[in-house]
């Protein structure tokens, strides 16, 4: 499903050259939770950027669903993203848009008919639990609604890819385990395959089913979870 072969990605130049990833190579099945964990600037960013090709690696190839994404036309690649949903830290919510218009909006830049969006976001508030909150705008949601909103906009595109990019780190503990909840749901319930980056070792231990440790831009472990926790 995901491919990543032999991805460096080299930032600046001269003295100024960071390598944020070293021939990381990865291969993430169909319907897999799959984490990537690592201390800050450790290259998890980079790394999850380089699938959807928000960064473009310096070498390497990229495929997803068996297409090359380093070889896509830029339109092309716009719709290759379709099948590849994202979400922040930070939710990355339009604050002048309503729930609904939120989730509404990747549907919108498809060019999908009024009817369209409707039937196929009021689904999504059904399945993110937020029926009663379509209305209402981003500065009245709790931080776990905003996530949810930006799980419902994510998956709006009926992507098969969910990039999750520390997704639950600006959560209480709580509310990360509801969305955990969440995104362990909509693995089963849609097959999605997902990957995630986290500091967070609970995180891991909570959904994933493989995790791969990276340090200074390399893939320094890559094991089952149960085998990745268990005392050596
Ligand atoms: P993480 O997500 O694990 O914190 P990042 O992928 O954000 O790590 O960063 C990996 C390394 O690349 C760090 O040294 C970071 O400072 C550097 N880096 C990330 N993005 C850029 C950029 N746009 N320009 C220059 N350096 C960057
Ligand atoms: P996140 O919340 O995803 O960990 P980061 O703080 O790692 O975000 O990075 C935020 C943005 O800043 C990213 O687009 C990343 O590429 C960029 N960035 C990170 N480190 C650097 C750096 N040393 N120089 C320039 N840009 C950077």
């Amino acid at each position: 499903m995901i491919y990543l072969e032999n991805i460096s990605k080299t930032y600046g130049a001269g003295a100024n050259t960071v390598h944020a990833l070293q021939n990381v190579n990865l291969h993430i099945p169909q319907g897999r939770i799959h984490g990537v964990i690592g201390l800050s600037g450790a290259g998890k960013s980079t790394l999850i950027r380089c699938v959807n090709l928000l960064e473009r690696p310096s070498t390497g190839k990229v495929s997803v669903d068996g297409q090359d994404m380093t070889a896509l036309s830029p339109q092309a690649l716009n719709k290759a993203r379709h099948r590849i949903g994202m979400i922040f830290q930070h939710f990355n919510l339009l604050t002048t848009r309503t729930v609904f218009d939120n989730i509404a909006l990747p549907l919108e830049l498809m060019g999908e008919t009024r009817s369209t969006i409707r039937q196929r976001v009021e689904p999504l508030l059904e399945l993110v639990g937020l029926v009663d909150k379509a209305n209402q705008y981003p500065a009245q949601l709790s931080g776990g609604q905003k996530q949810r909103v930006a799980i419902a906009r994510a998956l709006a595109s009926k992507p098969n890819v969910l990039l999750c990019d520390e997704a639950t780190s600006a959560l209480d503990p709580q509310t990360t385990g509801s969305i955990l909840e969440l995104l362990r749901d909509i693995n089963k319930k849609l097959g999605l395959t997902i990957l995630l980056i986290t500091h967070e070792m609970d995180v891991v231990k909570s959904i994933c089913h493989r995790v791969s440790l990276i340090s200074d831009g390399e893939l320094v472990e890559d094991a089952e979870v149960g085998d990745f926790f268990t005392a050596p």
